[in-house]
């Protein structure tokens, strides 16, 4: 993974080595920051780089602040623009994970929300797979539960709960699985430790609810779009039962860092075949179609890096 080259940074673009903070940083002492994770993909035949829903990773990342009681100073827009001139400094031409950061950047002791000053910081690496089996996952189930809203809201991406996710990956790599299930209190199926998840079974595509502590993800949410309109089924939102899982016919993971995933084991016992599916196959095929702007009726998803001026962000 290669380093960038620059960040913004409070208030402008710098050099990567100017973005630093104090060790006295309350969003480092306490998890006070909220981030996002968007993708840019390239276009080879077009020489271009797509933003994917840009817009809708920017006002998530304004809901996650103000969660935090944390303004973040520009729109959805401005904020895109930003990023736009941002990857224009970097010249990437070829996928990109973009990483914006909103942090309470006072700098002292003592925890709580109210009265700290916060800050906006972004920055983008090239980036391919995040999980290197994404035809074949294999799960394990974490024995932590996943963070309840009654704790942390984690409709929200806070990086305090990510310490939450950190313990879950952590525990079931070490245990010889690539991926986690993830378990809410009452013992349904929540998610992955970073990646939302979906099953087909009897014919019908199902996912938890945004009820069941799941992030409320993006790519979660177009998959609703592309399943229903291009493959021509429901998606039935309701609680899953673990072992539903071993008895599934395929399972699937979707979020920006995995995109798509299939899932080939859950608890060392196969999903189906063992192998990837024909509906993840189909839906992975469309899906990377539509986020490199091969599917006109979804290019309203991707914001060209390159091609477009800047809108100003005064
Ligand atoms: N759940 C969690 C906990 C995540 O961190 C992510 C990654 N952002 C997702 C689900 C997937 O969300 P998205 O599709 O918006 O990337």
């Amino acid at each position: 993974m290669s380093s960038p080259r620059f960040a913004f940074f409070q208030g402008k673009i710098v050099p990567i080595e100017q973005a630093k903070v104090s060790v006295m940083t309350h969003a480092l002492n306490y998890g006070t920051a909220v981030f996002g994770g968007m993708r840019a993909y390239w276009n080879a035949d077009k020489a271009e780089l797509y933003l994917f829903r840009p817009i809708d990773h920017f006002v998530r990342l304004k809901q996650s602040a103000e969660l935090l009681l944390m303004d973040v100073p520009y729109t959805p827009e401005q904020l895109r623009a930003i990023l736009v001139d941002l990857l224009r400094h970097e010249e990437y031409h070829q996928d990109t994970y973009i990483r914006p950061l909103a942090y309470k950047s006072h700098e002292g002791i003592g925890v709580r929300l109210h009265d700290l000053e916060s800050d906006l910081t972004i920055f983008a690496i090239p980036f391919g797979s995040y999980l290197e089996n994404e035809e074949g996952l294999k799960l394990g189930t974490s024995t932590w539960r996943r963070v309840d809203d009654t704790a942390i809201p984690v409709r929200g991406k806070i990086s305090g709960a990510y310490a939450n996710s950190a313990l879950i990956k952590t525990e079931v790599m070490m245990n010889g699985h690539d991926e986690a299930l993830v378990l809410n209190h009452d013992g349904h199926v929540s998610e992955a430790s970073a990646a939302n998840l979906f099953m087909l079974r009897g014919g019908k595509v199902i996912t938890p609810p945004v009820y069941a502590n799941i992030l409320e993800g993006i790519v979660r949410r177009s998959l609703f779009t592309l399943i229903t309109e291009q493959l021509g089924m429901e998606i039935v939102e309701r609680e899953i039962d673990r072992s539903e899982l071993y008895v599934a016919d395929e399972v699937f993971l979707c979020g920006t860092g995995v995109q798509i995933a299939a899932v080939s084991y859950v608890d060392h016992r196969p999903v189906g075949t063992g192998k990837m599916g024909e509906f993840v196959r189909s839906l992975r095929q469309l899906f990377f179609d539509v986020v490199r702007g091969k599917v006109p009726q979804y290019t309203e998803w991707l914001y060209p890096v390159y091609a477009r001026e800047a809108i100003s962000a005064d």
